[in-house]
């Protein structure tokens, strides 16, 4: 069950006394959501909008729509970091699944008894850390917990930053992901290059991604190696607040350039398929917002991420791509 630290919003409300506010959350946890929404609304008799668009991390806060509606507080929960906020009137509230690992973490030990592993989860099971290590390292598996870098906590990661795993990598056998989500873990096993592992309380099971991560690279590289035959390119600015990445995308277009490729920007919030549909004279696109919108998407034409589009220009330049998702940071 998602614990939504509640008390933090009523007490922001009653010491703010804002005219409305905002809420929104991971898709996931969408219907805890509402439910604050309804609470604030009857507790302190002011309007709650829940901003409904995704908001895949604190690079997607959401926060534009709040100044449209003239909310003067927005709480995103379930973004947990190691800073307060990283705006003003955006808090960030916490968000934790009390679900146990006991029963799963015994059951990994079955499979990786005498290694030496790496812990590392998302923000909504970081607080399960330390028991799962005890459990761990009583059963004979030598457990190693990453530092926190930059807004990621010990033992953090995001989708495309993973300081706490990388750090590790040439001590450690495998890496084990507390949660449910394969989007984590397999960005683990592609910027490592190491057996990685969920450990999945709800459907008490221990999988391993290391060969989805695989098949991801695989189609990562693909795109790269189409992308090199194209004359064409887009290179599209993501519009979400901490997305935005003009330098680069006007870094690549110079570089593209030099090597005779047609360069054209674009500017989007939401890069999919559908929308590419309607540009027309584009033979590959290279978006600089989220890396695994590139990378976990399928796109009629190659849409190259920030990693990929560094791969792309060695291919031209006639240089070796090896490793170039193996880095802490896609962006
Ligand atoms: S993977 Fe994408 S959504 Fe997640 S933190 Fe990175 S840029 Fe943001």
């Amino acid at each position: 069950m998602i614990v939504i630290d509640e008390e933090r919003i009523f007490k922001e409300i009653k010491d703010k006394d804002p005219v409305s506010v905002s809420v929104n959350g991971p898709d996931g946890i969408l219907p805890q959501v509402q439910e604050v929404a309804m609470k604030i609304t009857k507790k302190f008799g002011i309007p709650a909008y829940v901003l409904g668009d995704t908001t895949w991390g604190t690079c997607d806060l959401n926060s534009i729509g709040s100044k449209v509606l003239g909310a003067e507080i927005q709480f995103n929960i379930g973004h947990t970091i190691n800073i307060e906020s990283p705006e003003k009137n955006l808090v960030l509230i916490d968000a934790f699944d009390d679900v146990e690992f006991d029963s799963v973490a015994k059951k990994c030990v079955d499979v990786l008894k005498g290694k030496t592993i790496s812990l590392v989860t998302d923000s909504q099971h970081l607080h399960q850390i330390d028991k799962v290590e005890k459990i761990l390292t009583e059963n004979g598996i030598i457990v190693k917990i990453g530092k926190g870098k930059g807004q990621l906590n010990d033992g953090q990661v995001f989708g495309c930053e993973f300081y706490p795993a990388s750090e590790l990598k040439k001590e450690v056998d495998a890496y084990v992901f507390l949660g449910q989500s394969n989007f984590h873990a397999a960005g683990i096993a592609l910027s490592t290059n190491l057996p990685t592992y969920v450990l999945d309380p709800y459907f008490n099971e221990v999988r391993e991604v290391t060969e989805f991560a695989q098949k991801l690279k695989t189609k990562a590289t693909l795109a790269i190696y189409k992308a090199a035959e194209a004359k064409s390119f887009g290179v599209i600015v993501g519009l979400k607040e901490g997305q935005l990445s003009k330098v680069f995308a006007l870094k690549i277009k110079k570089e593209l350039e030099k090597e005779g490729k047609e360069v054209q920007l674009f500017a989007m919030t939401d890069i999919t398929n559908e929308r590419l549909r309607n540009f027309k004279g584009i033979d590959a696109f290279i978006q600089v917002a989220c890396p695994r919108i590139s990378t976990d998407n399928q796109f009629d034409k190659p849409v190259l991420s920030t990693p990929q589009a560094n791969a792309l220009l060695k291919i031209l330049r006639k240089e070796s791509i090896e490793g170039y998702l193996e880095i802490p940071h896609w962006l």
